[in-house]
């Protein structure tokens, strides 16, 4: 096909579609060798995965192959290979969450969110860093080294499902899944040129996933279109009886093609990102958007969502708080590393988790306890959950007058490795604009739209009340098109022959 010289560019429908069809000879095999080959060309330099899994996916692929051959059909995401962010498990595939205190856990079942990749076709090429417990916004809270930006390699590619967006903007899979609690999928979309979906809160089942902070946590969909973000979500989606708090909700097909005319977008004041520091050059393109859809025909709503202003507090006490409990389990008696060196129970618990845990991991737990602790839950956990309460209805409030917000989704492009790593509050301000979505559970997608001055990606937030993913890629869809900004290739030499 002509501008896809090799096969693991195409958009995912057609490369699953010339998959599926017995007479064309592309097949689940060459795809899958296509994406080893890149993965070991060009990870050395990203460090994208903790491991790839060549035997599975060569296994999934010929499966694939054989049900083409013999008249089956194998899913509506045939052959395409898919990367699966190291929390979320893979039965017999080391499950490390980039933390030495799971050496040697080998899960042994799947997450319901691979499975159902599988079982739609898709096949498995390997495990993506992460920031330990998914804690972080850069991937160096990883205990096995940092993820590099491929559009500069001295830069982070965000985080905290790092690995994940650098191996689609590489162009090592086209497809990739990332879990998201407080902009994990969103951010390291925006930094590294892709399209990362943070579904409303029960839309995809967290069995399999390693809990975090369990009210916030969603799996969602990475990749390098708004199109092949939902093939994924689609594949992925639904009730779960393993997990209690997934819901039904609307479809998540493609709409009618109705355009951004007489769209209502939201603009929330609080969401504006000029007067942070660094932040004039994103917004310079956001509002390049909102004068492009006004010319388009669609009406500016401006909004004031004062809550906002609290979420990054808000969040960095519901999600510790939760994550001191669920990283409870990690005290050497069940899963994975055991301190060599105890004489005594407490021992053996204040050790591993000492040996095991790095800085940022001990930090939150430590503030998560804090805040937990008897004389100060009412005025911090308690007083968070109620800040939390009212921020959803401000939400459910401001979508009864717009369809869609839209924002920047991070104040600034992809920093330098090494330039927050010591800091955690400047880490932590690089989700400003992400957590909410998590706290109000619901759906949040970014998008590339531009480029700064340095040529680094920059992407655009879109926001939308629950069970609203699918208009959500609609509408990014339609900016897509309209701002002609679609996936940024990065100049790092990628093994294309394109
Ligand atoms: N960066 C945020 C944090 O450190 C969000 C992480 C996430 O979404 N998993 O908590």
């Amino acid at each position: 096909m002509k501008g896809f010289d090799n096969p693991l560019d195409l958009p995912v429908a057609t490369m699953a579609a010339r998959v599926r069809d017995a007479d064309d000879p592309l097949t689940a095999s060459e795809l899958v060798e296509t994406s080893l080959l890149r993965i070991e060309a060009l990870d050395p330099a990203i460090h994208a995965f903790l491991c790839t899994t060549p035997d599975l996916a060569r296994a999934q692929a010929e499966a694939v192959d054989t049900a083409v051959a013999e008249g089956r059909d194998p899913g509506p995401l045939a052959g395409v290979p898919l990367a699966v962010k190291d929390n979320i498990a893979v039965p017999g595939v080391p499950l490390t969450c980039a933390s030495k205190i799971l050496g040697g856990y080998v899960p042994p079942t799947w997450a319901t969110s691979v499975k159902r990749a599988v079982d739609a076709g898709a096949c498995i090429v390997g495990k993506t860093n992460l920031d330990e417990f998914a804690m972080g916004s850069s991937t160096e809270n990883s205990a096995f080294g940092a993820t590099r930006n491929p559009f500069d390699t001295s830069r982070v590619p965000g985080g905290s499902s790092g690995g994940s967006a650098a191996a689609v903007a590489a162009g090592m899979a086209p497809l990739a899944l990332g879990s998201d609690t407080g902009g994990s999928i969103r951010q390291p979309a925006a930094l590294c040129g892709i399209v990362g979906l943070k579904p409303t809160y029960g839309r995809v089942s967290r069995n399999g996933l390693v809990a975090f902070a369990s009210s916030l946590d969603q799996v969602g969909p990475m990749a390098r279109s708004a199109a092949d973000a939902r093939a994924l979500l689609e594949a992925i989606e639904g009730t779960d009886a393993a997990d209690a708090t997934t819901r039904r909700m609307s479809e998540v097909a493609r709409g009618p093609q109705t355009g951004l005319d007489g769209l209502r977008v939201g603009w929330a004041r609080e969401f504006d990102v000029r007067d942070v520091p660094g932040g004039a050059p994103t917004q310079d393109v956001v509002d390049g958007v909102r004068t492009l859809l006004e010319d388009g025909g669609a009406t500016s709503v401006d909004l004031s969502l004062p809550l906002v202003e609290a979420s990054i507090p808000v969040y960095y006490i519901v999600a510790p708080a939760e994550a001191s409990s669920n990283l409870a389990r990690y005290d050497g008696v069940r899963y994975g590393q055991r301190t060599a060196d105890a004489e005594t129970l407490q021992q053996l618990y204040a050790r591993t988790r000492d040996e095991g845990f790095g800085e940022e991991v001990k930090r939150r737990i430590l503030i998560g306890t804090f805040a937990l602790s008897s004389g100060y839950a009412d005025a911090y956990y308690k007083r968070a959950m109620a800040a939390r309460g009212a921020l959803r209805v401000a939400f459910q409030e401001a979508f009864e007058t717009c369809d869609v917000i839209l924002s920047a989704t991070t104040p600034t492009p992809a920093f330098a490795i090494g330039e927050k790593a010591g800091d955690p509050l400047a880490m932590y301000l690089c989700d400003v604009l992400t957590v909410a979505a998590n706290l109000a559970g619901i759906p949040a997608v970014s998008i590339p739209c531009g480029r700064s001055a340095e040529g680094l990606p920059v992407g655009l937030q879109l926001w939308g009340p629950a069970g609203s993913e699918g208009r959500l890629l609609d509408i990014a869809e339609d900016l897509a098109d309209a701002t002609g900004h679609r996936y940024l290739a990065p100049s790092l030499e990628t093994g294309r022959t394109a």
